[in-house]
């Protein structure tokens, strides 16, 4: 019998997850049927009810549900405990077991796809949402030489950075900072986790963060070069990414976690990859 897993989220029609989720199936040989299910507001557990009563196996989870889906999960791995929030969920007998794929997706497309080690690399984050959250551990157990954290809203950068500190009882230095504050400090790796690219916006960063040498990741995808690419790419950085390969890898530790197969995540990365230009 085919198994049936759904992405929910509202709004869903953008979602790239059947598209994604449907290629690692035909690829690997999986009998799957992967759809959308669009949650109302206000009504996340009784959709998620409704899916599993009629047979599901398992969802992704997207905005605006990530933090419906922690609470109604029965056991919560360690990345989700961590996050705050769960993207992936999987039904069985009346357990939910819940995890965060978004921060190892991204660590994993950095790490192998674009082969640009974090380990002795001075790193600094932009933003402090869900995203950065979900990142923190999987990118400090890389062992970067230092990681920094700026937000808008600066206690939310210092919150983080604490936790960081906290988790890996402070082998790598973790700070969260106000953008005023980085006093023309550079990086070899800079990621833009803020939500900023959503509307066209650039943080407000000099173009002095970029050492020789960086890489620049905008984690939203789809938006060819963003702002904040763009300051990159006049800075002369010419390692830039955004987060097409974090969604695909993402996608892929689900499906692994699903149905026991890693799916190679090149055809997907290919097939929904927008130019920087
Ligand atoms: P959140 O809403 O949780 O957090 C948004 C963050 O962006 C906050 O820190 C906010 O600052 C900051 N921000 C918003 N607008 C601006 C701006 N104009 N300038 C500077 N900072 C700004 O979002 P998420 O963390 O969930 O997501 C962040 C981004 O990452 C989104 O664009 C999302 O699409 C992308 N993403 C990509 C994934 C992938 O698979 N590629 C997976 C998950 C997320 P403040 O706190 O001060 O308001």
């Amino acid at each position: 019998m085919t198994d049936r897993y759904a992405v929910i989220g509202n709004p869903i029609e953008q979602s790239k997850s059947p598209l994604i989720h449907t290629a690692f199936a035909r690829a690997t040989g999986q009998d799957i049927d992967y759809g959308k299910v669009l949650g109302p507001l206000g009504g996340f557990a009784q959709a998620v009810d409704a899916f599993r009563a009629s047979g599901g196996r398992g969802m992704n989870v997207t905005a605006p549900f990530k933090l419906d889906a922690f609470a109604y999960a029965t056991d919560l791995a360690p990345s989700a405990q961590m996050a705050g929030a769960v993207n992936a969920m999987k039904f069985e007998g009346d357990r939910v077991y819940a995890e965060n794929f978004d921060g190892v997706g991204l660590v994993r497309d950095v790490v192998h796809n674009l082969a640009y080690p974090i380990a002795g690399k001075r790193v600094l984050v932009l933003g402090a949402g869900g995203a950065t959250r979900g990142a923190l551990l999987p990118m400090l157990a890389q062992s970067p030489a230092e990681l920094v954290i700026v937000n808008r809203t600066v206690a939310k950068a210092e919150e983080l950075a604490a936790l960081g500190q906290q988790h890996q009882s402070g082998q790598v230095p973790v700070q969260g900072l106000g953008y005023d504050q980085l006093d023309g400090r550079g990086f070899d790796m800079v990621f833009n986790a803020s939500s900023s690219s959503l509307t066209a916006e650039l943080p407000p960063i000099r173009a002095s963060v970029f050492a020789a040498g960086a890489l620049a990741y905008d984690l939203t995808y789809g938006k060819g070069l963003t702002p904040f690419l763009k300051l990159a790419q006049e800075a002369g950085v010419t390692h830039l990414a955004d987060g097409v390969g974090m969604l695909a890898e993402q996608a892929a530790e689900a499906f692994l976690w699903w149905r026991g197969v890693r799916p190679d995540t090149q055809d997907v990365i290919r097939l929904l990859t927008v130019p920087l230009v």
